[in-house]
């Protein structure tokens, strides 16, 4: 058989288990994919607006996106020559995979860490090791030390999905100094932890810190992502790797328009913070649980086995949150997105109807 190369091809690909995206559930409130709701649906229905009423979708988006790149990198504080886009960050981790890892190139990461990055490493057979979190869902910042010296590429999520755990800055800092590889640091949760490494990006050459509107900014469906690093590494990017028009215009206008307005982002991202400390302290009452720190939009805790018990009963009040089982020495995790303070509200008294 003339394909039978393309047959098993196929055949390896057929079994893997590729990215696991939550059920789709219908009329429930969405607390499963750390999107943000607290950012008005209105609000953003108004931006898409506007930003069709200046989009011409007859036309390529050409030089549309260097107008984004402007608009980031006065919202960054940052020059225009180290930011560069993509369609959602998880296509630019994933041109960032094709292009630059191979089965030849070992990456060091984290276990958990984005199931889409783990799964992309597998789809494309780069070998990789990860550091397990410990009991207390942190990372021993040792343990990636002794492992540098044997890898190609670093890729932290900070803040971690699905634990919520970041680094200390200066930890994080030391280990990235001390590596000599390419080092990616996927900030999707940055606005809602303690820093950004931003910054850093100035003053390496192999660094790259991937964003994205899709949190803080409430505009995942629009799958708008974008990374800042040397400007060499940006060049490369964007001129020989990225596709030519990555981002429709639509998405391009938006991103601009929800730029203008930083003080939104900065004021829900803070009603963000103050409900995730909310959901921690109620939830940590119950001794069924352990709940964990988090400097992210949701937050992760295990119910000690009862996951698919806790999960089904969420999903009977209307509810839809992560379940995500085993995860180190914990058997049951489940994690839930922080919501609007009537959403999580719900959730919370969900949770005292199951256990109170
Ligand atoms: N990185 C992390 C750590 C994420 O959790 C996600 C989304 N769940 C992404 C990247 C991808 O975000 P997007 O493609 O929407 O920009």
């Amino acid at each position: 058989m003339k394909n039978g190369w393309f047959q098993k091809k196929l055949r390896g690909y057929a079994s893997l288990q590729g990215y696991q995206k939550p059920q789709k559930y219908t009329g429930v409130l969405k607390l499963d994919s750390n999107e943000n709701f607290v950012i008005g649906k209105q609000y953003q229905q108004d931006l898409i607006h506007n930003a069709r009423k200046i989009s011409d979708v007859r036309e390529y988006p050409l030089g549309r996106a260097e107008k984004l790149v402007n608009a980031l990198s006065k919202y960054l504080k940052v020059p225009q020559n180290m930011i560069g886009i993509g369609n959602g960050s998880d296509q630019i981790l994933d041109l960032i995979l094709t292009n630059f890892a191979s089965p030849q190139t070992r990456v060091l990461t984290s276990e958990p860490t984005f199931g889409f990055f783990e799964e992309r490493c597998k789809l494309y057979s780069i070998p990789t090791t990860k550091i397990p979190f410990s009991k207390d869902m942190t990372l021993d910042l040792n343990q990636f030390m002794e492992k540098l010296k044997n890898s190609d590429i670093l890729y932290i999520d900070s803040p971690n999905n699905p634990t919520g755990f970041q680094f200390l800055r200066k930890d994080l800092e030391k280990l990235i100094k001390k590596f000599e590889g390419l080092v990616i640091i996927d900030e999707a949760y940055g606005k809602f932890g303690d820093y950004s490494l931003i910054n850093l990006s100035k003053s390496m050459n192999n660094l790259i810190i991937v964003q994205t509107f899709s949190k803080a900014f409430g505009l995942a469906g629009l799958r708008l992502g974008y990374f800042i690093a040397n400007k060499n590494i940006v060049d490369v990017f964007s001129r020989v790797i990225q596709y030519p028009y990555p981002l429709n215009s639509i998405a391009i206008e938006a991103g601009i328009l929800a730029l203008q307005k930083p003080q939104i982002i900065s004021d829900t991202t803070n009603t963000i913070k103050k409900e995730r400390k909310r959901i921690i302290d109620n939830l940590r009452k119950y001794d069924a649980f352990e709940v964990f720190d988090s400097k992210a939009n949701f937050v992760l805790f295990d119910a000690k086995g009862a996951d698919s018990h806790v999960f089904t009963a969420m999903i009977e009040q209307g509810i839809s949150i992560r379940k995500l089982g085993k995860i180190g020495k914990h058997k049951g995790c489940l994690r839930v997105t922080v919501g609007t303070k009537e959403m999580n509200s719900k959730f919370l008294l969900a949770i005292r109807d199951l256990l109170g």
